[in-house]
């Protein structure tokens, strides 16, 4: 009888690249404690720690390229991960330079926003915690609460940056199927993120219909009767099933751990296969 295979994949992790709070060598060296053999970077709209982690993993884990990307749909933002594509192409290089430029943008008028509260921070402080990849509302949170005026970062949320507080302004700029194709142009395949944070069931063919490959049926906002309900949809729809821990570090309280959230290594072979095949 062969034996069980028991290699586990943690296929949604952030790094300092976005707003999570390892550095890519760190977030390495967690995911070798946890005893993975393989990981995904999925930072938000940004590829620059997956170098980092490939080279901090040698042969001792299988990095994966991946991304999260941030999508307008039906009036609200939904994430799309992205896996297996290479994060070297000029096309992921060119769109990537241009989000950051919509972010950086979006940053300067939130902070234009603050300002009208009597409350000072600089672009450059917020880019300075995002290690100048991804930067997003976590980081101007993080500069608001340095500057003390907010104990923590939920507080920022709460009082000002919020989706309903007088601060926010809307960031995405890809579309589900925009999003899609860019991944798939690179060579990669796409799965929705965590679906139970903003997707009721009904808006799920329309999402399949814009091209997406897979769903992400395991993750820590879903319970385990959740999980296997997309699992069964994924199966019904021929989707491929995707998973992972979307830990972030420590700044959230209480937040996932790398590892906590894992998939059998099969799902990353079928993963690999699907982004091998022509589409
Ligand atoms: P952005 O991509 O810049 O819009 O930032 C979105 C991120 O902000 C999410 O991925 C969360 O990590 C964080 N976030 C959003 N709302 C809140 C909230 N109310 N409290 C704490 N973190 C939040
Ligand atoms: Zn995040
Ligand atoms: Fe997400
Ligand atoms: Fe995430």
């Amino acid at each position: 009888m062969t034996p069980p295979d028991l290699r586990r994949a943690d296929l949604h992790l952030h790094t300092t690249f976005s707003d999570g709070t390892f550095s890519p060598a760190e977030l390495v060296e967690r995911a070798l404690a946890a005893k993975l053999t393989a990981i995904a970077v999925t930072d938000h709209d940004c590829v620059d720690g997956i170098q980092g982690a490939l080279a901090a993993a040698g042969d001792r884990i299988e990095v994966i390229a991946g991304i999260e990307l941030t999508v307008a749909f039906r009036g609200v933002e939904l994430h799309i991960l992205g896996f297996c594509f290479d994060a070297a192409s000029p096309v992921v290089q060119a769109r990537l330079t241009r989000m950051r430029q919509a972010r950086e943008t979006r940053l300067q008028e939130m902070i234009d926003r603050l300002k009208t509260y009597d409350v000072t921070v600089t672009l450059e402080e917020v880019l300075r915690l995002s290690e100048h990849g991804a930067a997003g509302r976590p980081h101007l949170a993080r500069a608001l609460v340095q500057r003390g005026y907010v104990k923590t970062p939920e507080e920022a949320f709460a009082r000002f940056i919020g989706d309903q507080g007088p601060c926010f302004v809307k960031g995405a700029t890809l579309t589900p199927a925009t999003a899609v194709e860019f991944i798939r142009a690179a060579g990669g395949v796409s799965s929705l993120a965590h679906p139970a944070r903003f997707v009721p069931d009904d808006w799920l063919p329309e999402l399949v219909a814009a091209g997406i490959e897979g769903i992400e049926a395991y993750h820590p906002d879903h319970s385990a009767s959740t999980a296997e309900r997309y699992r069964q949809y994924a199966e019904a729809h021929q989707l491929l099933v995707t998973g992972g821990s979307d830990a972030h570090g420590t700044w959230k309280t209480n937040g996932p751990t790398v590892g906590s959230v894992t998939v059998p290594y099969a799902c990353v072979e079928r993963l690999k296969a699907a982004a091998g095949r022509p589409r």
